[in-house]
């Protein structure tokens, strides 16, 4: 039966998924706990990536070389660019690292050697992600939204960036977006998460809530808003993706 990796950039979202692990068997290495067994309808294995591209890219390679792993979906918070607001779920298309410079020896933003700046995600992991996420955002209890000012939460998708920066200053998302106009999110993983997976050919998916709009504000209530919506949404849409077996 095919394996599927969830990977968590934060503990409380890992922790959230683990209640409903059975036959839970945790596995070190390297400093991680790989926590294996069944989710749903599926054979998984549930791991926190730890924060940043290098972290994030260690784990997974891991996960890949290791644990037989054949489809790989990243969960995480994420600062909003352009209409992206608090409390939306962003599905990335596309994912790019904004911090990558080589220049002038290749294009800006290009990974050296690789020929793209630009890595994209599997489309029919990511179809069955926005669905998911698309049933659980229909049934959500929106009364504890509303703390965070959260009114009527949208699923988007298209580009995220990521860099090994929190972004929390209006100037630097100002000159992000002016540079991709397209890009939804911004956050500290995905991308390399998708240049490992690239390397193994392995699909795969990110799901992201955002947490702050990557300005001035972007440190206000972040862990509340971790423990008490994004973690709740990633719980339920990844219970909704798993529920039943994969179509063949
Ligand atoms: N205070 C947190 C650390 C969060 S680091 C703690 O104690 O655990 C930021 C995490 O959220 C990273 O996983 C990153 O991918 C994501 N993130 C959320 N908002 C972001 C932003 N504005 N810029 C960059 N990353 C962001």
């Amino acid at each position: 039966m095919s394996r599927i990796a969830i990977v968590s950039a934060m503990a409380q979202e890992l922790h959230g998924l683990q209640h409903g692990l059975s036959g839970a068997r945790c596995v070190q290495r390297a400093g991680r706990e790989f926590w294996t067994g069944r989710l749903g309808a599926h054979d998984a294995v549930l791991v926190l990536s730890r924060i940043g591209k290098v972290a994030a890219a260690t784990t997974v390679t891991l996960l890949l070389a290791e644990f037989g792993v054949e489809r790989v979906l990243f969960t995480g918070v994420a600062g909003g660019l352009g209409p992206a607001r608090v409390g939306d779920i962003v599905v990335a298309d596309a994912l790019l690292q904004h911090d990558m410079d080589a220049s002038p020896l290749f294009p800006r933003h290009e990974v050296p050697l690789y020929g793209l700046s630009h890595f994209e995600a599997d489309a029919a992991l990511s179809a069955e992600v926005r669905a998911a996420a698309t049933s659980v955002l229909a049934h959500l209890q929106r009364a504890h939204l509303d703390d965070f000012g959260v009114r009527d939460p949208q699923l988007r998708r298209g580009l995220i960036l990521s860099g090994d920066r929190f972004v929390s200053s209006a100037g630097e998302s100002r000159r992000l977006q002016a540079y991709f106009p397209d890009a939804l999110a911004v956050e500290m993983e995905g991308a390399a998460v998708a240049q490992v997976c690239h390397d193994f050919g392995v699909p795969f998916a990110v799901l992201r809530t955002v947490s702050d709009r990557a300005d001035d504000a972007a440190h206000v209530d972040f862990k509340r808003f971790i423990a008490e919506v994004a973690s709740g949404y990633t719980r339920a849409i990844v219970t909704a993706l798993l529920a039943q077996p994969r179509r063949a």
